[in-house]
């Protein structure tokens, strides 16, 4: 695994003023598998220096030619999957076929989507006597988790540039690997120095600075609510737009008339993919009293199929505090009916599938994102009771609803305090919004609500 001892910044590899580096670690075999620099403070204010630098003269660039950088990006990505696959799967853990068809594949569609929005969008618009013109925000600082480590950088960092914006990132400590191999990405890709820039580091120290520099017009920010509350507040502090895409605690609502063999084993599949480690997934599975044994025994098998088929958990940190909350779920209740808070594996931070029944709503696992391969099983009495259940917690980010009907989904659906939600298993769309009600987040990332997150506009009145 090739890692580069410095920060790109300017268009260039550069060394970091200190010395301090991140250890990479294979989640799987808990392997050293590279080393990167810890930017400080003075590496994030060189970064944000050459983002303003290079501002006037990308926004100024033609739309069209920004769109043809980002055809270009998109099409080095796609030349380099098998390459990026092998990265995440190394730093992540994620098995190799899930890092194929999802970490490498999903962000060639999405750079392609910029690449075609950035052609397409209106940058004017005619208002009564006035024009609207539709601007860049200006200097981006992104700053993104290590769950789907090239997905939430491109999903920012596309965006941006289509919107003409130029850009700081600070990726995850845990997966910087991948964000270095997309640096490179632009690079190949002919972006001009200074548009894209890229310090690696921890969150409190080049997080920070990133989050609070002056310099710095728009955050938009991947991770934890509780990192994304203290973004939001010195974002407000400063007056400075403000982009949070955070937790989740998304329910899997299952109305009488469901197919319920179908539902629960792609609710399953949605908990179980990335080791649970998506902050969209549908945690908690809602089921009518009437069907509900037969629906914890469809999932208990389901999830025991998964066997030796899930990747690790991120780092020890995480399987720690997985396994805890799978314990805690237990002492205050909960009847465990696949998996256990038992590490499966001497090496690697492994957890079980876990499936917990006879979950309550205000157990702790009913309410805090776990954030690992752990499904919670809720009764509901009635649909009344499933829209208390589903709404009652501080998160919406996405959701899931099954009927016999669409329609009837729909109207459920239609009740729900959250971003997303998939009918009948309805499918990923990289163009539809994609952000949290709630506490789940500020602003929409994908497509053109995401493009919107990036301008700003003027009005001309004639
Ligand atoms: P985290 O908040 O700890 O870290 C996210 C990023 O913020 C990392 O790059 C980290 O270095 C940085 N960071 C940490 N402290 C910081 C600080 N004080 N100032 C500035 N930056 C700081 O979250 P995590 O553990 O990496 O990711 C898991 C969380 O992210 C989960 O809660 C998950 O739901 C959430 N998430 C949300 C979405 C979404 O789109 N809504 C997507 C993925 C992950």
């Amino acid at each position: 695994m090739k890692a580069h001892d410095g920060l790109y910044i300017g268009g260039a590899w550069r060394p970091a003023a200190g010395r301090d580096e991140i250890e990479v670690v294979n989640p799987a075999d808990e392997q050293v598998i590279g080393r990167v620099p810890a930017g400080d403070a003075m590496d994030v204010d060189t970064a944000v220096r050459a983002a303003r630098a290079a501002l006037a003269t990308w926004a100024a660039t033609p739309p069209a030619e920004r769109a043809a950088r980002l055809g270009a990006l998109r099409d080095v990505l796609a030349a380099r999957k098998d390459e990026i696959a092998g990265t995440v799967t190394a730093e992540l853990g994620s098995p190799l076929p899930f890092s194929q068809a999802v970490h490498a594949s999903v962000p060639i569609a999405v750079a392609g989507s910029y690449a075609e929005l950035a052609a397409a969008h209106s940058f004017e618009e005619k208002v009564g006597n006035s024009t609207v013109l539709h601007e860049p925000v200006g200097v981006v600082g992104g700053i993104t988790p290590w769950n789907y480590p090239l997905h939430q950088i491109v999903a920012k960092v596309a965006p941006a540039l289509a919107a003409g914006c130029t850009v700081v990132l600070k990726p995850a400590e845990d997966t910087p690997l991948t964000a270095q191999l997309f640096a490179e990405a632009v690079h190949e890709a002919g972006v001009p120095a200074g548009v894209f820039n890229l310090v690696t580091g921890l969150g409190p120290v080049a997080g920070q600075a990133l989050a609070e520099h002056p310099d710095v017009d728009l955050v938009s920010f991947t991770g934890s609510t509780a990192v994304g509350r203290r973004i939001g507040a010195a974002a407000g502090a400063a007056v400075k737009k403000v982009a949070l895409e955070l937790g989740g605690k998304s329910a899997n609502v299952i109305l009488p008339s469901a197919d319920l063999a179908r539902a629960v084993n792609v609710g399953v599949a949605n908990v179980m993919s990335n080791s649970g480690q998506t902050c969209s997934a549908w945690t908690r599975m809602l089921v009518h009293r009437d069907r509900y044994d037969e629906a914890v025994e469809l999932a208990a098998a389901a999830a025991a199929k998964y066997g030796d088929r899930i990747g690790p958990v991120v780092n020890a940190r995480q399987q720690a505090r997985v396994l805890g909350y799978i314990e805690k779920g237990v002492a205050e209740g909960a009847r465990l009916v696949a998996g256990g808070p038992e590490a499966p594996r001497e090496q690697g931070y492994f957890v079980s599938p876990t499936v917990l029944a006879d979950v309550t709503p205000e157990m702790t696992v009913a309410q805090e994102e776990i954030f690992g391969p752990v499904l919670s099983v809720l009764r509901y009495e009635d649909e009344e009771d499933a829209l208390r259940i589903a709404n009652g917690t501080v998160y919406g980010l996405a959701g899931a609803v099954w009927a016999g009907e669409e329609s009837e989904a729909v109207a459920f659906a239609r009740r729900m305090d959250t971003g997303q939600v998939d009918i009948n298993g309805g499918r990923f769309n990289p163009l539809a919004p994609f952000g949290g009600y709630k506490q789940s987040g500020v602003g929409r990332e994908l497509g053109s609500h995401g493009l919107a997150e990036y301008l700003q506009t003027k009005s001309l009145q004639f």
